[in-house]
């Protein structure tokens, strides 16, 4: 039986310029190995699945290649050749050490480190401390960890991960150069994707890799991890569609999406319940339903706002938007999503059945205009100006509170 790797441990980066979406760390941690000038202690933060471990482990392999000649400094481009090298690659480095605080958070676990910091390295100049969710340390073993911090031996250095930094003491902090790995932007998940789909030999569809990228939130891991079963489910055709990696994420198929949200635009309340009582009963998840039409939904403002759609009221259209925003949140940790998800599509297929506010607010009657605005008010918990210009200001105030609403483009 053939050996499997997952995607996440066969295409993990060996190389500084191999690490996704983060260039800037890249190019700190190259300056910091060019320059000679390595502090004793790293710390890497940020969200899960994001590169923590394999930034550190490419540092490790940095600080310790000693190059084909086995005389070469440290250096920001291993060599790949060297018995360093060799030896990290088949994971059997004898210098360099992992350790989860997560399983081992005591002052005993702690000890140990402490005591191999003592012996010099075997392989290379250094010996290599990576500890991996240093957050988790009780008390005492960073008291005990402290000491060595303060003044390791020439030959030690310390790699420190970590998804809580805030819990990291400050003490421990202060002693380490600190980098945070930031999210990875949906672009740049979307492009490695299709470029590791391919190298599998599959063809991921653009679509289908942004909803990937889109649903992992910028963990590459959770990226690659929902990769490999869209691998598995398309093994045969070798092609992987957005309409295949919506069903598995528990989405509608696109089509679906479009429906339910004109029905709800078109405050066709019953034709819309029906819709999505049929999505519920298919096994579709109602939070990444209403995802999914929230995506669109923001194409359509989008497209409202530059003039390219006739229908709808860009005013009616915000106000839906901001109670979408509320009930997609609802539905998130709902006990009961079915109940939610109906109500849902009642509140907004009747909010869309509002009269248009645009032309209310330039109407005559005071009386009409200033309950229509007490209305608009509530839905979006804030004050607005009664001009009938001031729909730009509402326009950037979505588009605030719309993550990365700049980066997307109309259809
Ligand atoms: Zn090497």
């Amino acid at each position: 039986m053939q050996h499997y790797i997952v995607l996440s441990r066969k295409y993990r980066p060996k190389d500084l310029n191999d690490l996704i979406g983060q260039e800037v760390l890249a190019k700190s941690l190259r300056s910091c190995l060019n320059t000679k000038k390595v502090p004793h202690a790293f710390l890497f933060h940020g969200i899960r699945g994001v590169g923590k471990t394999t930034t550190a482990r490419i540092l490790a392999r940095c600080l310790c290649c000693i190059g084909p000649d086995g005389q070469t400094d440290i250096t920001s481009s291993p060599c790949g050749v060297c018995r360093s090298c060799v030896a990290m690659d088949k994971e059997q480095h004898l210098d360099i050490m992992e350790f989860d605080a997560a399983s081992r958070t005591g002052v005993d676990d702690i000890r140990e480190v402490i005591d191999a910091t003592q012996y010099a390295p075997v392989l290379g100049r250094y010996k290599i401390f990576i500890i991996d969710e240093v957050h988790m340390l009780s008390k005492s073993a960073f008291n005990a960890l402290l000491k060595t911090l303060e003044e390791p031996p020439a030959h030690v250095k310390f790699i420190f991960a970590t998804t809580e930094v805030q819990k990291v003491p400050e003490t421990v902090l202060s002693r380490c150069m600190t980098f945070r790995l930031h999210p990875v932007s949906s672009d740049a998940l979307a492009e490695y994707l299709v470029d590791i789909a391919q190298k599998e030999g599959f063809l991921l569809e653009k679509d289908a890799a942004n909803l990937i990228a889109e649903e992992s939130e910028g963990s590459v891991r959770d990226a690659l991890s929902i990769l490999e079963q869209s691998l598995m489910i398309s093994a045969e055709t070798k092609k992987i569609l957005a309409d295949d990696v919506l069903k598995m994420l528990g989405g509608a198929t696109s089509d679906d999406v479009k429906i339910l949200l004109k029905l709800i635009l078109s405050a066709k309340t019953k034709e819309a319940l029906a819709k999505s009582e049929e999505l519920f009963s298919k096994g579709t998840d109602p939070y990444v339903l209403f995802k999914n039409m929230q995506n669109v939904l923001y194409r359509i403002i989008v497209a409202k706002i530059n003039g390219k759609i006739a229908e709808y009221s860009l005013s009616n259209l915000l106000y839906i938007w901001q109670i979408f925003l509320k009930q997609t949140e609802n539905l998130k940790n709902a006990s009961f999503p079915e109940y939610v998800l109906t109500a849902a599509v009642v509140i907004l297929a009747h909010t869309a059945s509002f009269p248009d506010i645009e032309k209310l607010m330039i109407k005559e009657s005071p009386a009409e205009t200033s309950a229509t605005f007490s209305k608009v008010e509530k839905i979006l918990g804030e004050k607005i100006t009664p001009k009938p210009d001031n729909s730009q200001a509402l326009v950037d105030n979505i588009l605030n509170k719309f993550p990365g609403s700049t980066t997307h483009e109309v259809e």
